[in-house]
């Protein structure tokens, strides 16, 4: 199973569909990594709260897979903002996956009642210059926040990874983000299992049509938009039932009726609001 790559806005590429690792536990982190890479995925998804980097960093070293055929992206804390602390963390993540880059750094989150994540991301611009990671990007970053880090410093972020599903689009964003060559991740983009996702209408009635599963539909809706995505599994048969999207398309009217699943309100989002977490 070969994933397509997409190109980001300073020229570097990452597959279009990952595995996210947000909630594996750290003991079961070398096996389910090592699946995924056996099943085909090159692209994890970590982060340093996950506290799971080093068993990302034991099933790639012990995988054999040469470092330029995988995509590891990590995350800089919400604590670690200040002073010289991104460079530490990064040190650090880097230790615990055994890398001496990652191919994407995110700012986990603005933490905006703070007010440092300007400074965090001029700290993320040294990084990517030091050759730390090969891109910088953030994460949960509202478009005020997004305006603003970019008027501090002319350098636009190449990605923002962002909770989004069916029932929460967050549309303002991703026309931002459009308009300013930035890619979205979708992070949840099974919404978590939170809701009754799988079991909607739209979706059910696109996986039919194609002789999918529910999961396969909603995660080529993503692709579909151009959204990269990780979804998460622990368990083998759903690594590879959701690596298997490349091989089918969504009509425009499929699309559409899981479009019209967002009530428009805000009130399809899962989890935390990012003005919330500080
Ligand atoms: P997700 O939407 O990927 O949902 C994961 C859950 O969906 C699993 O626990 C499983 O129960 C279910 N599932 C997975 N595959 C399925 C299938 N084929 N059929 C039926 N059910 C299936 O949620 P997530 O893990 O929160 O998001 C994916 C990744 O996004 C994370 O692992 C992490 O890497 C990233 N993430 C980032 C942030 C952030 O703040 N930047 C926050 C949350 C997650």
């Amino acid at each position: 199973m070969t994933v397509p790559d997409v190109t980001l806005n300073d020229g570097s590429t990452i597959p279009h569909l990952g595995y996210g690792v947000f909630k594996v536990p750290p003991g079961d982190t070398e096996r389910a990594v090592t699946e995924a890479l056996e099943v085909g995925y090159r692209h994890i998804d970590t982060a340093a709260i996950y506290g799971n980097e080093e068993g990302v960093g034991a099933a790639i070293a012990a995988s054999g897979i040469a470092r330029d055929e995988l995509f590891v992206t990590t995350k800089l804390w919400n604590d670690r903002h200040h002073d010289d602390e991104p460079h530490a963390a990064i040190r650090e993540s880097l230790d615990r996956l055994g890398l001496e880059r990652v191919d994407l750094y995110l700012v986990h989150w603005p933490t905006p009642a703070k007010d440092d994540y300007v400074h965090a991301w001029e700290k993320m611009i040294e990084i990517r210059e030091a050759g730390l990671s090969r891109s910088i990007g953030v994460s949960n970053h509202l478009v005020p926040h997004l305006e603003r880090i970019v008027a501090a410093t002319g350098v636009v972020p190449a990605v923002n990874q962002i909770e989004l599903h069916p029932a929460y689009q967050q549309r303002e964003i991703t026309e931002w983000a459009a308009a300013n060559d930035v890619r979205i991740e979708s992070w949840g983009p099974l919404g978590q299992g939170k809701y009754n996702l799988l079991g909607a209408a739209p979706v059910m009635a696109a996986a039919a049509a194609h002789g999918r599963t529910p999961a396969q539909a909603v995660l080529r809706w993503h692709l579909q938009q151009g959204f990269i995505v990780f979804p998460k599994s622990v368990r083998r048969e759903r690594l590879e039932e959701n690596l298997d999207v490349f091989g089918f398309e969504l009509s425009d009217a499929e699309m559409a009726a899981i479009d019209a699943m967002d009530p428009g309100d805000g009130s399809g989002r899962v989890s935390s609001h990012p003005d919330e977490v500080n």
